[in-house]
This record gives C-alpha cells, sequence and structure tokens, in this order.
C-alpha cells in the first residue's frame, strides 16, 4: 500500500477528547474518529488492525471446532421477554419501535438469539456438542462509555456459544475455548492473567475472565505471585486477619461523638486505630432495606452481597430519607443494636471484641460493644472487597492487587437460557433432557485498546506485529531523488514478494514528518533509504529499537523478513 493513496489524517496535538493512552494514540494516528459517545468510526488503518485482530480470533475459534454464523443486530423483543432480560438490561439495552409500533432492540449479546436457532436447526442430539459464534457488533447504552473503545456504546465482540447433552460435555467445551482464548490473547500480543470471576446468583465455580493488567482498567484483580491464584476483586475470597482490641467484657456505653461521620473523623476524635470500628451501611436490596457491617479499615463487596441476599437489582446506598426512617439518625450514625432490618457482618466483624459503631442516634456511638451480646448478625460472611496484604485463600501468602481490563469472559450458563426458552433434546430411551450451555465473549475492539495500553512509548503505538496496519515500511527520504526513489520502490517490491504486508511512505514530506507517522501508528520495522542509496547501503530499524543500523539492501530484508515472520 502506498501512503500517497491512504486516508491517514494523523494528528499532532493531543486531542482534549481523550483522557487516556490508548484512545490518544488511536485518534492522533488516525485509527478512529469519535461520532458521538461511545460510538466511533474506524478510518482504514483502524479497520485494517481490527481485521486482522478479527482473523486471529477466527482461525483459533475454528481450530477449536466453533462454527462461525452472523445472527441479526436488530432483533424482535419477544425473544429477550422469554428470558426475561427485556427488563433486566434497563436503560442499558437500545429499545425501538417498527413501523407497525412492534418492539426491537438492538442486540447486547446474543444468548437467546443462539439458543432460539439452536431450538429451531437442531434436529437430533447427536450434533451435540455443538459451538457456535459470530463476530458482530453489539449496543449497549453504558451509563459511562468513554476511553475510545475501551467501553464503547457500539463495540465488536465475538460471542461463542456451547451446546452439550451434559455437565461433562459442558466441561469439555468450556476447556476448549479456555485453550482457544489464551492462544489468542497470546497471538494478539496482550499479557494476559485468566481469573476466576462471579457467576452471579446462579454461583458456582463457572466463569473466568481473561485481563490485561493496567491502570487504566475498570477491574480489579486480586492475584498471588507466589501459588498463580488470580480473582476478580468482585469474586475474591477474604481470610479474616487477627487485629488486637481491648481485653475483658468491657460494658457498652453511648458516647456523645457530635460532628464526627467517618472513619477518618471517628479515628481523630477516639484517638484509636480504624480496625476499632466497625461501619454499617444501610442498603436497598430490590424493595428492602438491608444493613451490612465490616471494619472500619475495609470495605463492603458490593456483589458479594448482592449474591448472599439474592435480590435481582444491583444494591444501592439507601435514600437519606430512608436511613433516617430506619436508624432515628442522620447519615454517619447507623449502627446495629436495635436496628429492624436484616443486618449482614463481614467475618471480620464477627472476631472485634469491645468495639466501636454507630448508635443510631445523631451525634452519638457505642464503645466496648460486642458481637452476640449487644447484637447479633442475622448473617456472618465474607462480604468485604480484598486488598494489598490480605492473604491468598489457596497458599496462604500475600495477596496483590491491580487493575484490569477485562478482554474476555467465559462462562458456564448451565441450564438458565435452555430452561427459559425450552431447549431439550430427547436421548435414546425417548426421555427429555435440557441442553446445558456455556457463553464466550471477546471484547474485540477492546483487544486493540489494551494492546496500545500495554505497547507505546512517547511516540507513539508499539503494535505487535500481529495486528499492526502494517508490518513494515519502506522510506525513501526524498522521493524527489530518483536513486532513493527507484532503490525504495526495489525493496518495496521485493518485500511485497515475500509475503510481507508493507507501506511505502512515498509522500513528498520531509524525513522527520515521515519517521514521526511510522512511529506513531506503530509500524514495527521499516527500511529507511536515504543518501546512501547509491552505494546500496539502507537503515534498518525496529519499532522497538534506539537506534536504526546501516546494511546493506539485502541484509536490511532478510533482518526485516526473519523478524516479522517469527513475530506473526
Ligand atoms: P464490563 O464488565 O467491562 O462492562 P461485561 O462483563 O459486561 O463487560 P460481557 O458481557 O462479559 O461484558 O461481554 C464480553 C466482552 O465484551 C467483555 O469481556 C469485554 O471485553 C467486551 N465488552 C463488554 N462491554 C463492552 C463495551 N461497552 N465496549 C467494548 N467492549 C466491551
Ligand atoms: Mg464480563
Amino acid at each position: 500500500m502506498r501512503m500517497s493513496n491512504l486516508l491517514v489524517p494523523t494528528l499532532r496535538e493531543v486531542p482534549s477528547e481523550a483522557e487516556i493512552v490508548s484512545h490518544q494514540l488511536m485518534l492522533r494516528g488516525a485509527f478512529i474518529r469519535r461520532m458521538a459517545a461511545g460510538i466511533y468510526s474506524y478510518l482504514p488503518l483502524g479497520l485494517k488492525s481490527l481485521k486482522k485482530v478479527e482473523q486471529i480470533i477466527r482461525e483459533e475459534m475454528n481450530a477449536a471446532g466453533a462454527q462461525e454464523l452472523l445472527m441479526p443486530a436488530l432483533l424482535p423483543a419477544e425473544v429477550y421477554q422469554a428470558s426475561g432480560r427485556w427488563e433486566v438490561f434497563g436503560p442499558s439495552m437500545f429499545k425501538l419501535k417498527d413501523r407497525g409500533d412492534r418492539d426491537f432492540c438492538l442486540g447486547p449479546t446474543h444468548e437467546e438469539l443462539f439458543t432460539q436457532t439452536v431450538i429451531n436447526e437442531v434436529r437430533s442430539y447427536k450434533e451435540y456438542p455443538l459451538t457456535l459464534y459470530q463476530i458482530q457488533t453489539k449496543y449497549r447504552d453504558e451509563a459511562r462509555p468513554r476511553f475510545g473503545l475501551m467501553r464503547g456504546r457500539e463495540f465488536i465482540m465475538k460471542d461463542a456459544y456451547s451446546f452439550d447433552r451434559d455437565e461433562k460435555g459442558l466441561d469439555e467445551s468450556y476447556r476448549k475455548m479456555y485453550d482457544a482464548y489464551c492462544r489468542i490473547f497470546t497471538r494478539l500480543g496482550l499479557d494476559f492473567t485468566v481469573v476466576d470471576a462471579d457467576s452471579g446468583a446462579m454461583g458456582g465455580s463457572g466463569s473466568q475472565e481473561f485481563m490485561v493488567k493496567s491502570p487504566v482498567g475498570e477491574d480489579g484483580i486480586a492475584y498471588c505471585d507466589a501459588c498463580g491464584y488470580a480473582a476478580n476483586y468482585e469474586k475474591a475470597p477474604c481470610v479474616p486477619t487477627a487485629k488486637t482490641y481491648p481485653e475483658g467484657d468491657l460494658t457498652m456505653e453511648k458516647v456523645e461523638t457530635p460532628d464526627v461521620h467517618t472513619i477518618e473523623e471517628l479515628v481523630g476524635f477516639f484517638g484509636c486505630e480504624n480496625h476499632m470500628f466497625a461501619k454499617t451501611i444501610i442498603y436497598k436490596a430490590d424493595d428492602k432495606y438491608i444493613a451490612a457491617m465490616v471494619r472500619g479499615d475495609r470495605d463492603i463487596n458490593e456483589v458479594k452481597l448482592k449474591n448472599l441476599v439474592g435480590c435481582t437489582d444491583d444494591l444501592e446506598l439507601a435514600e437519606p430519607h430512608m436511613v433516617r426512617e430506619l436508624t432515628n439518625a442522620q447519615v454517619g450514625f447507623a449502627g446495629p443494636v436495635g436496628l429492624s432490618i436484616p443486618v449482614y457482618a463481614d467475618l471480620e466483624v464477627a472476631e472485634m471484641k469491645n468495639f466501636i459503631i454507630g448508635a443510631n442516634d445523631t451525634g452519638y456511638h457505642y464503645k466496648n460493644t460486642n458481637i452476640n451480646r449487644d447484637f447479633t448478625p442475622d448473617v456472618v460472611a465474607d462480604i468485604r472487597v480484598v486488598t494489598d496484604g490480605d492473604v491468598c485463600p489457596k497458599c496462604g501468602k500475600e495477596i496483590k492487587t491491580a487493575q484490569g481490563i477485562e478482554v474476555g469472559h467465559i462462562f458456564k450458563l448451565g441450564t438458565k437460557y435452555s430452561e427459559a426458552l425450552g431447549l431439550t433434546y430427547q436421548d435414546d430411551n425417548g426421555s427429555d433432557n435440557i441442553v446445558i450451555m456455556g457463553c464466550y465473549g471477546i471484547g474485540v475492539t477492546r483487544c486493540i485498546s489494551a494492546a496500545i495500553e500495554q505497547n507505546h512509548d512517547e511516540n507513539g503505538m508499539i503494535l505487535p506485529v500481529s495486528i499492526a496496519p502494517f508490518e513494515a515500511a519502506v522510506v525513501p527520504v526524498n522521493v524527489k531523488d530518483e536513486t532513493q526513489k527507484a532503490l525504495a520502490e526495489e525493496i518495496y517490491t521485493e518485500l511485497k514478494k515475500r509475503g510481507i504486508d508493507v507501506l511505502i511512505d512515498d509522500r513528498d514530506e520531509r524525513a522527520g514528518v515521515k519517521f514521526k507517522d511510522m512511529d506513531l501508528i506503530g509500524i514495527p520495522a521499516r527500511i529507511v533509504v536515504g543518501k546512501k542509496a547509491a552505494d546500496g547501503v539502507v537503515e534498518y530499524k525496529k519499532r522497538t529499537d534506539e537506534k536504526a543500523s546501516d546494511m546493506t539492501v539485502a541484509e536490511a530484508v532478510d533482518a526485516l523478513c526473519a523478524y516479522i515472520i517469527e513475530n506473526r
């Protein structure tokens, strides 16, 4: 491809709309342009990278025995109503009506459609195991679309669904997808971690996420370097840690604490460490209210709590007027003593002695409180967020935490959708059985963001060979110099002949401009044809090299081809 024919309107300035590096570089490198919040168009370079990512995914999915098909994005409401998700998705589903006033949505994910397809098309149980997938545009009206392709409202996902006769079959299909995902993310050049994920109220061990560690990731990962354990924050079990408390069975005492609301203020007021306090938070769980308690130095894990409570909607902090009604106090003074709603206490709270809690009276706290003497929680369970320094639940060593970008998610669904929609099969004995399903997603467009987050420097992207828009570039320094031009063309033709996806920067631009653009768009290797062209000498430089090296044409071409082929 010739740069002179390519639409690559690179930007010198960092666009103010972009907060993170990958977003900035994709705009500056003319990969994408914003059309509306979370909605982007792909310019030629962006599309080229995208197609390479898709192709890698396709190859590995096919190799794992999955079959590709393509579903519509514009979907009739009925099948989502049947599964109950027409309501569950809430405002994040784009809903619309046709001219006949019939309800439609833009597909946020396709479990229902694939299940329906299998109901309609599979004739015999002998066709299971079956794994179907598509690479397709998804629509989610995200509350906070941001970071470019990282969290879009329109984005491309690879979604796959497996159908098996029994749990054993599902385990096997799941394992195949796990292996395929490891190959895919390795080929995409991503440094990833597989973490145990929350599988919601359905429970079970059947969900893992593929995370790319990055400070801009919106998920938390807890991991252990000693044994390799890794889990999403939402799921990571917490081992209680011991603290020391005042000895003896001290008498509970009400203390006036005017203008003291937060744990920091309490620490200042009482002059003791924050583990001496238990905080009590009032939540709205669907249409009822609950209280949750954790130690003052801990945070509540709302996902664990939600699963424990078994509510449908996400937990919400109770409205201030409800806190006042339920605790008879202003926000900041809630405590478990005398509370009429269910109290969920963290495992560590059960180990506290003579500690401080809110008194359900504005401006007052209790000190020297003891559990099962002064109050009894309804449920004691692990409801806190894991933190650095926690104990690994597997090996007992130290847990570390990091932020992660979720690039893929595999999930043992079980019978959730097959039961809701009626996907059964008849076995040889004539009895009906429910088909067991799994689902497997990859954020195709998000993968490009993640790859750039992990691979860049101050000059631009350093894309892995496998997904760079071009594998290599030939740059004649001065296209008006006939010798340089002719030699550059010769090298370009030779590289194409050797199967390299190569770009020639044949623009009549200053060399500095061309180098800046090649660095910005992350071309993995380049050959620069300059003044020494007359002697058959060129410069070869990998994107990761500090400096270019002088080589003969043959040497440069060989070095470049070897590097590209090795890293494809
Ligand atoms: P998240 O927690 O980031 O919102 P999710 O768990 O809701 O994602 P899934 O339903 O598991 O997403 O979708 C499969 C994959 O699709 C995710 O692992 C992620 O890589 C990608 N993905 C999900 N939402 C978006 C989005 N808004 N923009 C880009 N990619 C997304
Ligand atoms: Mg997910």
